[in-house]
């Protein structure tokens, strides 16, 4: 991207004009390639919101020392799992990149220092679920990596640092899966719509907190009793959604959407952020 399409990002969008904001629940890779309600869904979210300029992706496939954002023109598409279909392997997503907004994001955070990175891509994080949105591949895009030493607190705070680029036309998505406990998941069932006891009512307390704009408690979640700590035995997959809470501006809804658990042990929960 050259230095007068930053302009453009930068002048083009009113306030008025804010974009929403995004946590997608991607589930397994196979829904990159897979016609089921979860990507309709996606696709319809697609349609209905205003076209981004950019999109910044938090993904849960992306942990780094320090905080990263990708910075290359030409992100390559990462396929970053095993025991998938050739199918699978041959998606290419060639999205362009926005070395101007990786910039940009560079600017914003002032709590960290953020690496501008030459060699990641995109992983499946980020691409199985954007293509879905952005089928065409023509919003550019960059990720931001989840620092492994950050607190969820502090990946909150983080996270309130890029709110200016709502402003600007970039569409900022969380991606992960709120219940996902892979070693308890039922591997004969995993296409079914079913979860077990502890996952729905993790699914339920994380819900209503969610809903509740309760995101002190989202941030505690280690309190918030076992089947919360079941859900999530490891923080990588629920850290994107503290980036999408983080983001809620007054007077606006947090709504949710593939509110579906699959397999026993994850759920789908997706959230959408935006004044109606
Ligand atoms: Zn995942």
């Amino acid at each position: 991207m050259q230095r007068n399409e930053l302009k453009t990002i930068t002048d083009q969008f009113k306030p008025s004009e804010r974009m929403p904001v995004l946590f997608l629940g991607h589930g397994s890779p196979m829904n990159a390639i897979t016609e089921n309600e979860f990507v309709a869904q996606f696709r319809k979210l697609g349609n209905e919101i205003p076209k981004p300029q950019a999109i910044l992706c938090v993904s849960a496939h992306w942990e780094t020392k320090g905080t990263h954002v990708t910075a290359m023109e030409t992100p390559r598409t990462i396929h970053d799992f095993g025991g998938f279909p050739p199918a699978l392997f041959a998606v290419q997503y060639p999205t362009p990149g926005s070395p101007e907004l990786a910039v940009e994001t560079q600017q914003l955070i002032t709590s960290t220092t953020v690496e501008l990175d030459q060699t990641w891509g995109l992983d499946h994080g980020a691409w199985s679920v954007v293509k879905h949105l952005y089928p065409k591949a023509d919003v550019p895009m960059v990720e931001l990596s989840l620092d492994k030493d950050l607190s969820p607190t502090q990946h909150y705070a983080l996270a309130k640092e890029l709110g200016a680029l709502r402003d600007k036309g970039v569409l900022i998505i969380g991606s992960g899966n709120l219940v996902h406990n892979l070693r308890l998941v039922d591997w004969k069932r995993i296409n079914d719509a079913f979860g077990f006891n502890w996952a729905l009512e993790a699914q339920e307390i994380m819900n209503n907190a969610i809903l509740s704009g309760d995101h002190q408690a989202m941030m505690n979640y280690a309190k918030l009793g076992s089947a919360v700590q079941l859900a999530i035995p490891t923080p990588e997959h629920f850290l994107p959604l503290l980036y999408t809470l983080a983001l809620q501006q007054p007077g606006e809804q947090a709504r949710l959407f593939n509110d579906t658990p699959v397999g026993g042990a994850a759920t789908m929960t997706s959230v959408k952020i935006a004044m109606d």
